[in-house]
């Protein structure tokens, strides 16, 4: 079938959208009718260049939800209707990691920024009849997708779609950081720097656990008043070495427990380390641009302080876990999701959303659906 998709082509070139050619799902597959999905920013990297994927053109998109219409003979638990999740890493089930309950850390996660479909063939091609790939085996900015099972959570159909997009990536990362990284305790003293999709759910996870100091800092006053609805307790507009003072004055001079580097680690990494206090935890949500190849930590700070620091890929638990918890805490009241929404936009506008990401308007833009 002909479906219209975001179809990334060319470094430092806009989104081309373009009808696509999508084939039917095969034994292990599922064809999704997407309804949302939302404007990461791991899209706006590999736009630029600064994450780097194997192939153009390629439908990229991670961040979605929508409904089933079609799945393959050799696919269990899901049927067309139910409505779904699509997680960026697949979780093989066959891997150590997935053997472990580990899906965060799937073998298979190498392999989301190539294109192809987990089995290695293509389901997209364009009207050139050139193959064309599918971000983190998604492909989410297009009308309808083909996705292996292994990619797929069933949801309750309670919970309105476009909220279900936004625990495909930016929640589970934030929230996850805290609660299964860092394992931030009540009474925890709390820094994030940088208060976008992934920052933002920090703050609230770190609420989620009980700190009772949760520092937002970022460069846009704006993000700071969002980050005072989720939970922080403090706000500082600063980076670098003003950055940390601010975080030393505010917690006695010792730093914080825990800090997250949810923006620009080159720039954030060392600034958010110095604000840790000793033994502290420091957390990295963030992507760095692969021409980057290395961050300076003094190796005797390292040592003395007896700091970690640690990464944390999509909150450091499974999604098959984490994302049901996340629906559950949602309908208790205690997860904000609909604040998270910003601005919506049609696919058609999908540049438009990504140029309000990067002028700081939106905390989290959606493309809906019809
Ligand atoms: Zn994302
Ligand atoms: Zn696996």
């Amino acid at each position: 079938m002909i479906t219209q998709a975001a179809v990334f082509r060319a470094v430092g070139a806009p989104l081309s959208i373009e009808p696509i050619t999508l084939d039917a799902p095969r034994a292990s597959e599922v064809q999704v009718k997407v309804k949302a999905v939302g404007l990461c920013r791991t899209d706006l990297h590999v736009m630029r260049g600064e994450r780097r994927v194997a192939m153009a053109p390629m439908v990229l998109g991670h961040e979605a939800a929508g409904i089933v219409e079609q799945v393959g003979n050799a696919v269990n638990g899901i049927a067309p209707g139910d409505h779904v999740v699509l997680t960026f890493i697949p979780g093989c089930g066959r891997c150590r990691w997935c053997a472990r309950g580990l899906h965060h850390l799937c073998a298979q996660a190498p392999r989301i920024t190539q294109g192809p479909q987990l089995d290695g063939s293509y389901r997209r091609s364009d009207a050139q009849g050139r193959d064309v790939g599918a971000f983190c085996m998604i492909g989410g900015f297009a009308e309808r997708t083909v996705v292996d099972q292994a990619s797929v959570i069933v949801i309750d159909k309670d919970v309105p779609l476009d909220l279900a997009a936004l625990v495909a990536c930016g929640v589970p990362a934030g929230v996850g950081a805290a609660r299964h990284r860092a394992k931030v305790k009540a009474g925890d003293s709390v820094l994030v720097v940088g208060c976008g999709g992934d920052g933002m759910n920090v703050v609230q996870g770190a609420r989620l656990c009980g700190a009772t100091t949760i520092i937002a800092a970022d460069v846009v006053d704006a993000k700071l008043d969002w980050a005072r609805g989720f939970g922080a307790t403090h706000t500082v507009n600063a980076r670098g070495e003003a950055l940390t003072k601010a975080v030393l004055d505010l917690t006695e001079g010792v730093g914080v427990n825990h800090a997250f580097v949810c923006i620009d680690p080159p720039a954030t990494l060392l600034p958010a380390f110095r604000a840790t206090q000793k033994a502290g935890n420091v957390v990295v949500t963030a992507i760095t641009p692969d021409t980057v190849k290395s961050i300076d930590i003094p190796p005797i700070e390292l040592f003395a302080t007896q700091k970690a620091v640690m990464g944390a890929v999509y909150g450091f638990i499974s999604p098959r876990l984490q994302i049901p918890e996340l629906l559950r805490l949602y309908r208790t009241g205690d997860l904000r999701l609909a604040e998270l929404i910003t601005r919506t936009y049609a696919l058609a506008d999908i540049n438009q959303g990504y140029a309000d990401l990067d002028a700081g308007k939106n905390l989290r833009g959606m493309v809906l659906f019809d």
